[in-house]
Order: C-alpha cells, then structure tokens, then sequence
C-alpha cells in the first residue's frame, strides 16, 4: 500500500533534527512539499535539506523561532508566497529542562512551556489563517508520553504536552465545520538527542516498563506521521495516537 502526499505542501517545525528530521524525508518521499524548519545550527539544517534536494525530493529549509510569534508571521507570510498556501502542519518542535520542582528555576518552567505550548499556539495561529481561507487543512501535534505518563522532574515538560493535548482536542472542536482536522501523536522515548541524557541515565529502568523492551526510531513516529498527514486518516479528528511500545501502560 502507497500513501501519497503528492500535492501537498508539509510544514514541519523542528524539521531537520531527531523527530522532525525523520518526518521531512518521510513526507517528502512519500511525494510532499515539505518546509522545514530549523532554529540554531542553520549550517546543518541546511546540509540536512541539501542532501534530499540532491535525491530530487521537494524540502525547503525556513529559520524560525516558533517563540517569538512576529518570527513566525513573518515566516509563514513568506512561506505563502513563495510555496502557496500550507495544507499540513507540524507542530514538532520541543525541548525539555527536567529538574524537581524545588530547584526548577523560572526560566526553565517559562522556556519550556513558550517553546512546546507558546510555540503550538504561535504556528497554528499563523497557519490556521490559510487554512481556514482554503476551508481545508490538517494539524498534527507532537505530544510526549508525559502528557500521561510523566516522569519524575517533568512538571514542565508534562505540563507543556497536556497542554498540547487539550489544545488539540479543541481546535478540533473549533475547526471541524471548516473541515481542518487537528491530531496529536505521543511517542515514547524515541532515540533522539532530547532522551539521550535519560536513556543513559535511566534506560534499562525504563526498559523493563516498555512492553515491546526497545526504545522507538525517529522512523517509528515518521510512518505514523506520513498516514496523518494523508487523506487515508480523512476521518481521524481530535485523537491523541500513542507510539511508544506500550510504556504508557
Ligand atoms: P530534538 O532535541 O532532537 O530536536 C528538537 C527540535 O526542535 C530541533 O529541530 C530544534 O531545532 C527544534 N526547536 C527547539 N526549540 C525551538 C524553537 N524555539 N523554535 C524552533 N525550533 C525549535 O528532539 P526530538 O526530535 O526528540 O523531539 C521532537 C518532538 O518530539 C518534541 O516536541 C519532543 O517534545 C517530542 N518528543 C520526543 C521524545 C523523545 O524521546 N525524543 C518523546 C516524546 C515526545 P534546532 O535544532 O534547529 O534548534
């Protein structure tokens, strides 16, 4: 079985590392437009997107803070002109500063949750503009196990997903009659750099409560990600997929 996303430009943010990185060329071979976009090191953001460009795949790199909403308005008018209208967005950019609550510094509750709640609600406001012009369109949240599942010394981080959660439940209330969807995916601990100082920290204590006994692949999340993005999952609105091997379990 192919899914095609042939015709349909993608806008990933956080598209050129980890996650994101998988989901750009996964989307972009199963025949999208895809944007990607990337924040601080543009010289391998920009090596990353050149090298599908040279497989002929259709990838386009833009520089966005998905914290500073002038950016992204900027970024998406930009983006209109230059690429059309967006017909899927990706809200995957995140970070994580895990500390317990009594030494949690401010800034590492207001930066995470600016960056994965402020950051879903500064894009999608920009992008929810064409979409409900073109009376289309199809949003697709990265959440985190933590949402339900969370860790010691995740406040912010699980604070910042449950957001993402709710958020997408209601968009999808919201935008329904314009026929936009709105879906979240939660991963389990995926091997990315983000996991990288717990699996080496916590890994085999994680492990025992993973029921398929691996972490997840970035590729994992992207196939997922692909089907989302496809009109196979036309009747799939406000759902919240989990993808980490039976953890939240
Ligand atoms: P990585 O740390 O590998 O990549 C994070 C991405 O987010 C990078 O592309 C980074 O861009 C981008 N980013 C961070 N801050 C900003 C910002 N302010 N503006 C724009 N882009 C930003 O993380 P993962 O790939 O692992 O995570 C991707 C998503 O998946 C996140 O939302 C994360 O919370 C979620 N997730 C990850 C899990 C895991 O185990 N890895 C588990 C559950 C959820 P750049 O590098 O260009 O700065």
């Amino acid at each position: 079985m192919q899914v095609s996303l042939q015709n349909k430009t993608v806008l990933i943010t956080g598209g050129t590392r980890g996650i994101g990185r998988a989901m750009t060329e996964a989307t972009a071979q199963a025949g999208a437009n895809v944007i990607a976009t990337y924040m601080s090191n543009e010289a391998a953001a920009q090596d990353f997107i050149g090298s599908l460009r040279s497989k002929g795949l259709k990838v386009h790199g833009i520089k966005m803070d998905v914290r500073n909403s002038q950016q992204v308005d900027e970024a998406l008018a930009t983006m209109e002109s230059e690429h059309g209208p967006v017909h899927v967005l990706i809200n995957n950019a995140g970070i994580v500063k895990d500390d317990l609550i009594l030494s949690m510094e401010d800034e590492a509750w207001s930066d995470v949750i600016n960056t994965n709640l402020g950051g879903v609600f500064n894009v999608t406001r920009a992008v929810a503009r064409q979409m409900l012009r073109a009376r289309s369109g199809n949003i697709i949240n990265i959440s985190s196990v933590a949402a339900s599942r969370p860790g010691r010394g995740q406040v912010n981080y699980a604070a910042s997903k449950g957001g993402v959660e709710a958020v997408t439940k209601a968009l999808a209330v919201e935008l329904a009659p314009r026929n936009v969807r709105v879906n979240c995916i939660a991963p389990g601990v995926i091997t990315t750099d983000m996991s990288k100082d717990v699996r080496d920290a916590a890994g085999d204590k994680i492990l025992e409560s993973v029921l398929l006994k691996r972490f997840g692949n970035p590729e994992d999340i992207a196939n997922m990600a692909v089907f989302m993005a496809s009109d196979m999952s036309s009747y799939i609105t406000g759902e919240v997929i989990h993808i980490d091997g039976g953890l939240k379990l």
